[in-house]
């Protein structure tokens, strides 16, 4: 097990880890503290134009933002062709941006400190998957992947600044590549919309970076709007902005962050990934999402091994929660979203495997002092829970649970908007 590389929100030394990812930086111009809501702050906006002119020595030409994400339900279920409901934090990382007519693209982020802490040079013409190492690959593979697509676009300098919590399951790596796309083709005036700036982020991922991943997460922090989550239909991108106002009915989520991140977690994505491929195949369909939830029962009595029916039974009765979810919000029944939480998160934990001691514990410990519903969220082995609960039992249940787990950190949240551009 390794700890959360680094913590927006850190103030100590003695959170301090890893030597290659960097350590804990609050960067400037931006909340320090990773609770807070980042209303339009003309100080803060400020700061962070200086600090690109400290970096680059020139002002930027712009600055935007895009959110890191909570997933309100449907896990793993993006790559299975099905639904998912995330929502934006309104936590971002912000870029302030200026384009280079050199052909050369340099990357600096306030996040990282030690090794990857400076800033990091490559020639845009010599971008190319695999080609390159440490955290600037995911600028490099946006801008990789807007001139594979056959737009023109140039060099740039980058300047990175992000309140969500890095590694923590929240999607700050998602958040990143948003903002960065965003940012190049608003400047170079190329027009894309959102769900295809977000498509073209997922295949920078999983192309250049090599991550087997989903589109959920690029959507979610391309698509949010405030005070709605996002229900997507994966398969064919269809999207509705559902309501999801808790505080009107005297609600709160609690994000926990448990800041652990199980060494193995990249590792096992792809082999999840390969295992619900192989169940589809050997059930002769296109994508778990084609098992009715009602079919389930004969889906799995001709599936050949345990593996395989516990993957399909996650899948199949995950896309079945999304859209209890998504009756119950229509409904206005928001309290009672949290039973189906808490079935997420047990299916998560007995059948995709995918929990581990300290995100059960955040859970059981919420449950136990009766909350509402309470699950992981995110791709699992560490990362961050969601907890539902009342108004009144917000500092009981968040007491509760920094006792259990002291390491941990938590703030509660509404859902915010999408990417954009701030100045
Ligand atoms: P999550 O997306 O859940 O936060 P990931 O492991 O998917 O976790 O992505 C975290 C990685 O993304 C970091 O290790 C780093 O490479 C990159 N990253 C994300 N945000 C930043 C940032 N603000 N500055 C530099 N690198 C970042
Ligand atoms: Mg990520």
């Amino acid at each position: 097990m390794t700890e959360a590389a680094f913590d927006t929100s850190a103030t100590s030394a003695a959170q301090v880890t890893s030597a290659v990812q960097g350590t804990p930086a609050a960067p400037a111009g931006v909340p320090a503290d990773a609770s807070a809501h980042e209303a339009p702050d003309p100080d803060a906006e400020r700061a962070f134009r200086d600090a690109f002119q400290d970096v680059f020595g020139r002002p930027p030409e712009g600055v935007w933002a895009a959110p890191g994400r909570v997933n309100l339900i449907g896990e793993h279920t993006d790559y299975n062709d099905g639904y998912v409901m995330p929502f934006a934090l309104p936590h971002t990382t912000r870029a302030a941006v200026a384009r280079r007519d050199d052909g050369v693209l340099r990357v600096h982020s306030a996040n990282m400190r030690g090794g990857e802490g400076g800033v990091v040079e490559l020639a845009v013409d010599s971008l190319a998957p695999g080609a390159t190492e440490g955290w600037a690959r995911y600028p490099a593979a946006v801008l990789w992947a807007l001139r594979e697509s056959g737009h023109p676009v140039g060099g740039a300098d980058l300047h990175f600044a992000s309140t969500v919590p890095v590694g923590g399951g929240l999607s700050s790596s998602a958040a990143l590549q948003v903002v960065t796309a965003l940012a190049l083709s608003e400047l170079h005036g190329v027009e894309l919309g959102r769900q295809e700036l977000a498509l073209l982020c997922q295949r920078s991922e999983n192309v250049y970076v090599g991550a087997p991943v989903g589109v959920m997460d690029q959507t979610a922090s391309a698509c949010c709007t405030e005070g709605h989550a996002l229900h997507l239909d994966v398969r064919t991108l269809t999207q509705r902005q559902v309501p999801f106002d808790l505080a009107a009915e005297g609600l709160r989520l609690l994000v926990v962050d448990t800041r652990v991140k199980h060494a193995h977690a990249d590792g096992e994505y792809g082999k999840l990934r390969a295992g619900c491929e192989a169940a589809a195949a050997a059930l002769g369909l296109p994508a778990l999402r084609d098992v009715a939830y009602d079919g389930l029962d004969a889906a799995l009595a001709a599936l050949p091994d345990e593996r395989l029916r516990r993957l399909t039974r996650h899948i199949v009765t995950e896309n079945h929660r999304v859209e209890e979810v998504l009756a119950l919000l229509d409904a206005g029944r928001t309290r009672d979203i949290g039973p189906v939480l808490t079935a997420g998160h047990a299916s998560l934990r007995d059948d995709f495997r995918i929990s581990c001691p300290e995100l059960d514990l955040v859970v059981d410990t919420a449950l136990a002092e009766d909350a509402l519903g309470a699950r992981m969220t995110g791709g699992g082995f560490g990362g961050s829970a969601i907890v539902l609960l009342e108004e009144a039992d917000e500092e009981r249940i968040g007491a509760a649970i920094a006792r259990a787990l002291p390491r941990s950190r938590q703030f509660v949240t509404t859902p915010g908007p999408g990417a954009r551009r701030l100045s």
